[in-house]
């Protein structure tokens, strides 16, 4: 068989420590948050959702995806790896094969280029793409691409259904296993204003329950 291809920058950078943006975020949560045990947790910047959404509704008759870019950073103080989504690159799937999304080695090229060009520092942090009319899960084939392009504990699978406004991250697992049924959601992180933009309806925002509390104004 062939080389491996790469994908990746592969960056042997150490990953910025620096405390979970929490006061700029609001949580989104999936039905099956609590049986995924996800290596990191997900920011994702509302510029970033912004143009996902834009692009994977951009074609209902067939699958289009890319890849997801940002920061790997950890928080030393709650032990926690988590990733920043900054940006995304969309991907020439030029395979006419059918619906689903390949990864040629024309789309690779195209990816590294874009990434050391316009995102100069920047970290591929896994890679996003539609299933129109289809649902959320990973196919054999979605999970085959994870396990050889994506294969970084930390990197993640974004699915969306732009028809049914669904979507969800599936991750590796503590065991490194990758569970094609159960995904999670994400951070929403503030970089428009305040105000939500999150339309994807199979999530729910999480509300803490001290919000409530400080709405009480005192003690007890
Ligand atoms: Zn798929």
């Amino acid at each position: 068989m062939s080389s491996r291809v790469k994908l990746l920058d592969e960056t042997t950078e150490a990953p910025i420590d620096e405390p979970m943006p929490l006061d700029c975020s609001l949580k989104w949560i999936s039905s099956s948050e609590d049986k995924v045990n996800a290596l990191v947790d997900i920011f994702f910047t509302q510029t970033a959702y912004t143009k996902c959404v834009e692009h994977t509704a951009s074609h209902l008759d067939n699958e289009v995806g890319g890849v997801l870019v940002g920061e790997l950073r950890v928080d030393s103080q709650r032990n926690r790896s988590y990733i920043v989504i900054q940006d995304i690159i969309p991907a020439l799937f030029t395979a006419a094969s059918g619906t689903h999304v390949t990864f040629t080695h024309d789309t690779l090229v195209d990816l590294n280029k874009h990434l050391e060009n316009d995102h100069p520092g920047k970290r591929i942090v896994g890679w996003y793409h539609s299933h129109p009319r289809l649902g959320v899960f990973l196919s054999g084939h979605d999970v085959w691409i994870q396990k050889h392009l994506f294969s970084d504990s930390t990197q993640v699978a974004l699915v969306v259904d732009p028809e049914y406004d669904q979507a969800g991250f599936f991750c590796w697992q503590d065991d490194q296993v990758l569970d094609p049924a159960r995904y999670v959601g994400f951070y929403e992180l503030s970089d428009f204003g305040d105000e939500s933009i999150v339309e994807w309806n199979n999530l729910s925002p999480l509300v803490e329950e001290f919000s409530a509390q400080d709405n009480e104004g005192g003690e007890k």
